[in-house]
């Protein structure tokens, strides 16, 4: 008979690779393995925590993969069975597959801050999984009193979108600007600098001077205590800030499945082969996303669309078929500096010999010296590129 194929998540990894796994091979058996209804998707979240869009405008759903013909088996996975392939429902039943696609995303480390777990973050927001934890973010914001400040804690690399937490204190600026002029937003990272730093320093100081400050590493910017009753952040070297909101980022690492079906390595995240993201630690695995090692392509949801095209194609090839041939891994990211004003990255990636490397001179970075104009036009890309990929991956 024709393969079994069990997807297990389903955000922009694991939808694609569904779907396009249909599209090229409807005689295939494809069940994707996704406990939720909607997805939310974190590009686009930040509008929402800002009042910018509503929840449902970045909602999507999976009708048009089970009328395509993939099944959707609303459940988590549980456990992976790698030399006996086969998956683990909530419900206790296991599935066989003969080819298993892995991607789950990430989860969050609660052990890496003192004073900070999984309870903690009901109240202490991080909004990095959208949906609950972004209203609760929003409500926060619009609550906060006048003249406060507000903390937003960012990790260390890797972490899902490195620019993700610059355009949030960009949109969450763009939004103390209107409703409440004499708060300050304080930034407190782990790092010693960030992606498209120059380009958004630039922005704050046109757009928001004097609002947002940057303390990196050196600055005593990575957090490793949180007392949540005080609302007061400790950083390694001991510097301590209030806020009236916190917005911690945590570290994180792949999602706990990918643990569990013993893929993931020392750091946390599952290493795979860069040339069809196959599980290094197992057969007949590929993982893709959020979760896998897959550096210097980033952990975005481009990057993510483009590794399931990849997996699918070698998965294909495995099976014999080379209808999808090598198709680019590449990645474009966005950033909103305002509403009407974003930048962006893009690079195309290759493996050489066996290593994932960006292509020389496939770089491309938004010009600092780029009028308005430019970036009103990036902005209005950035609309076009969100609904172009969610269609793409959910139809
Ligand atoms: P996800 O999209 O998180 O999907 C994982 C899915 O797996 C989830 O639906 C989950 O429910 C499911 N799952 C987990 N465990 C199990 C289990 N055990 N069983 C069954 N299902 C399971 N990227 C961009 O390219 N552009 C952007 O502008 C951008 N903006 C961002 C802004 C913010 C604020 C954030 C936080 C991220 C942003 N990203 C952006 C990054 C992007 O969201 C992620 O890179 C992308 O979601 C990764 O896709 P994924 O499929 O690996 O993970």
């Amino acid at each position: 008979g024709e393969a079994r194929v069990l997807v297990i998540g389903g955000g922009f990894a694991g939808a694609a690779a569904a779907r396009l796994l249909k599209q090229v091979d409807p005689g295939l058996h494809v069940s994707l393995i996704e406990p939720r209804a909607l997805i939310h998707t974190c590009p686009r979240s930040n509008h929402v925590i800002t009042g910018l869009a509503q929840l449902d405008e970045i909602a999507w759903g999976f009708d048009e993969l089970r009328e395509m013909g993939v099944s959707h088996i609303r459940q988590a996975a549980l456990d992976v069975d790698t030399p006996g392939r086969r998956v683990q429902l909530e419900d206790g039943h296991w599935l066989a597959y003969d080819w298993l696609i892995l991607a789950p995303g990430i989860d969050f480390r609660f052990d890496a801050i003192d004073g900070y777990d999984a309870a903690t973050a009901e109240r202490v927001p991080h909004a990095w999984k959208a949906g609950p934890q972004s209203l609760l973010l929003r409500q926060q914001l619009k609550a906060m009193a006048p003249g406060g400040t507000l903390i937003l804690s960012v990790p260390d690399n890797p972490y899902r979108c490195p620019p993700g937490p610059y355009e949030r204190a960009s949109l969450i600026a763009h939004y103390l600007s209107r409703h409440n002029p004499r708060a300050k937003l304080l930034i407190l990272d782990a790092k010693a600098s960030f992606s498209k730093q120059a380009l958004f320093r630039q922005g704050w100081e046109r757009l928001y001077p004097g609002m947002i400050e940057w303390l990196g590493h050196a600055d005593d910017g990575r957090v490793v205590r949180l007392d949540a009753v005080r609302g007061e952040l400790e950083c390694e070297f001991g510097s301590r800030h209030r806020g009236e909101v916190i917005n911690l980022i945590p570290p994180q690492r792949a999602g706990d499945i990918a643990r569990r079906a013993g893929l993931t390595d020392a750091s946390g995240w599952v290493p795979v082969e860069a040339d069809g993201f196959r599980a290094c630690l197992a057969s007949r695995v590929m993982v893709i996303g959020d979760a896998c090692l897959a550096a210097p392509m980033p952990k975005s949801a481009h990057s993510a669309h483009s590794q399931a095209r990849r997996a699918v194609s070698a998965l294909l090839a495995e099976l014999g078929s080379d209808a999808l041939g090598t198709t680019p891994l590449d990645n474009v990211c966005y950033s909103q500096l305002s509403p009407d004003s974003a930048i962006s990255i893009a690079a195309r990636y290759e493996s050489v010999a066996g290593q994932l490397q960006e292509q020389t001179g496939s770089l491309r970075l938004s010009s600092l010296a780029a009028p308005e104009a430019e970036r009103e036009r990036e902005a209005a890309q950035a609309l076009a590129w969100y609904q172009a990929l969610g269609r793409a991956t959910w139809g």
